[in-house]
């Protein structure tokens, strides 16, 4: 019977590590056409690190971190984490920083020892005057490499202080996911506000089709867009993600990711390995085709 072929279904997913919320998620599962996984923590590990930190003034290398780090205290986004570790790896004394404000995919702002100071995507900092030609010159040099690199600045033109440039590694398993995927006759996308210098140099490895340097809300008008010509599967470990989970067909969550993903989420990979998305597309196909 129906009932009893989704509920077989359901348990052998659970007890393989691939959490599906329902008969109705299940169905969509089966009948995705798009996979589109976010960057950071899905495709990647989601702990970056931060492998340079260039001044573009008189501020010396720590006096830039111990700021950028005061910046980054009250943020949980990946990139935040790392700028706050590497300080507390070097001992420095980040002093506490008030009325902390983030905007998505942008960076976050916050007054440290009297100085209203940001940490912003490049991008960011270049629409506001804040990053000069040396600065950009070396943004792209270090892009290039596939790092990743955010800019402490104050709210002047030519006000950029520092780059701080982080490196997050592929998954080990995130050529196999696409591949599989692609066997399955999927189309799988890579999606991120990260730039697009730093995309390419992630995916190109992958054989992966990038969308960069989306603001949130891109990413919700391309759901929308790829939800024209059939079922989208979102992946995301709901670090500022959770919009677009909610806005595709089927959103599916990495496991370590938020409470938010997996709240928001339409299944889970409680095993973290991202190849769970094609083991969840052939559990939602097989179902379909019992049932019929
Ligand atoms: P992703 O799509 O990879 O999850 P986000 O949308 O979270 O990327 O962020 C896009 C860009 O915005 C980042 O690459 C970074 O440049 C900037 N950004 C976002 N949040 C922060 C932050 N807390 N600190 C510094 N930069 C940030
Ligand atoms: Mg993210």
């Amino acid at each position: 019977s129906v009932p009893a072929a989704i509920t077989s279904a359901l348990a052998a997913g659970a007890r393989r590590g691939l959490l599906v919320k329902g008969g109705a998620a299940l169905e969509a599962l089966g009948r995705a056409r798009t996979v589109a996984f976010d960057k950071t923590g899905t495709l990647t590990a989601g702990t970056p690190t931060v492998t340079a930190v260039r001044p573009l003034g008189a501020l010396g290398e720590q006096e830039a971190l111990r700021l950028a780090a005061a910046v980054e205290g009250g943020s949980d986004h990946p990139l935040a984490r790392a700028v706050v570790r590497r300080a507390e790896e070097l001992g420095l004394d980040v002093p506490r920083a008030e009325a902390g404000q983030a905007q998505a995919g942008r960076g976050v702002s916050a007054t440290v020892e009297g100085r209203a100071l940001h940490v912003v995507s490049p991008r960011f900092a270049l629409e506001r005057g804040w990053l000069g030609a040396d600065g950009q010159a070396e943004v792209q040099r270090l892009e290039d490499l596939g790092q990743t690199v955010v800019v402490l600045a104050e709210d002047r033109p030519g006000g950029a202080l520092a780059l701080i440039a982080l490196r997050d590694e592929a998954r080990p398993d995130a050529g196999e996911a696409v591949s599989r995927l692609r066997a399955l006759g999927l189309r799988p996308l890579m999606l991120t506000g990260d730039n697009a210098r730093t995309a390419h140099a992630v995916a190109a490895p992958l054989g992966l089709e990038v969308r960069a340097e989306l603001l949130p809300g891109d990413k919700l008008r391309l759901i929308g867009e790829l939800r024209a010509h059939g079922g989208v599967l979102m992946v995301g470990d709901g670090i500022n993600d959770a919009p677009a989970l909610a806005a595709s067909s089927v959103g599916v969550a990495m496991g370590g990711g938020t409470d938010v993903a997996l709240e928001t989420a339409d299944a889970a990979l409680l095993h973290g390995r991202v190849t769970g998305v094609a083991d969840l597309v052939s559990l939602g196909r097989a179902t379909l085709g019992n049932i019929r």
